[in-house]
């Protein structure tokens, strides 16, 4: 019912000819991969050049943040019309990476996701708690909050344009993969919130991916899960061979 979703987040890695390089390598890998759809995030001066290397081949193309003005006086931004007219269909809003670094809150991410939207990109919104939280017990109530601040606003219709990812920040780039469990446990709680602020209608088609250390080895894990939708992939999808493995994990 749900179509799973392999991205890759390229983070700052790649300049235009090793972008190219992977795309190249990656792009007959998952040539007979059915159903499922991939998603390649690199950073902005490749997407061109990544765009033409994608020529024929059914991946997809995202940008890994936006800004939420569409043009203006905002030096160093880029809005969404921007990323679609360089071939972008997705937007990843949110990381942790840019909570972390640069001061995105759930209102900045509230604002991009729905700038996102109106330009026509579908925003993959992450969330995730950090390992204080985690150990501190407050898991749900973070991303509760992060939920109800990030789709402030947004309808039930809104959401088929969204994607939410399930980040783990003590996860994220430090090998330790969340157990099928414990991800399962959590992706049925942001079902759950989901459906008490847009509808089990809503909650039951959006699909939510798991992310922080995926690789080869634990993706089909994952993937039993009732409530694991797909993933997203920071370090294993720099190497064609591993991505294209964690794309075909059915
Ligand atoms: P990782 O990164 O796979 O390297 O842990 C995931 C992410 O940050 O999206």
């Amino acid at each position: 019912m749900r179509t799973p979703v392999i991205a890759g987040n390229w983070k700052l890695f790649k300049k235009r000819a090793e972008a190219r390089e992977l795309v190249n390598g990656l792009a007959p890998l998952v040539k007979d991969v059915q159903g499922v759809e991939i998603i390649v995030a690199p950073v902005f001066t490749v997407l061109a050049a990544v765009k033409g290397a994608l020529d024929g081949s059914a991946i997809k193309l995202a940008g890994q943040d936006c800004f939420w003005e569409e043009e203006g006086a905002y030096t160093g931004e880029i809005s969404p019309g921007m990323l679609v007219d360089a071939g972008c269909s997705h937007v990843i809003i949110g990381h942790s990476e840019r909570r972390q670094y640069f001061g995105e809150t759930d209102e900045t991410v509230n604002r991009k996701i729905k700038a996102a939207l109106k330009a026509g990109l579908t925003a993959i919104a992450c969330i995730g708690e950090s390992l204080v939280e985690r150990e501190a017990g407050t898991t749900f109530d973070v991303l509760r909050a992060q939920l109800n601040g990030g789709l402030a606003g947004l309808s039930a219709g809104d959401l088929k344009d969204v994607i939410i990812a399930y980040e783990p920040v003590w996860a994220i780039g430090t090998g330790k993969t969340a157990t099928d469990a414990q991800a399962q446990e959590a992706h049925a709680f942001i079902r759950g919130v989901v459906s008490e602020l847009l509808g089990k209608p809503a909650a039951e088609a959006v699909r939510i991916l798991y992310g922080g250390s995926v690789k080869p080895e634990n993706i089909k894990g994952l993937m039993t899960q009732p409530d694991i939708d797909g993933a997203l992939v920071g370090g294993a999808s720099l190497k064609a061979d591993s991505f294209a493995a964690i794309a075909s994990f059915s």
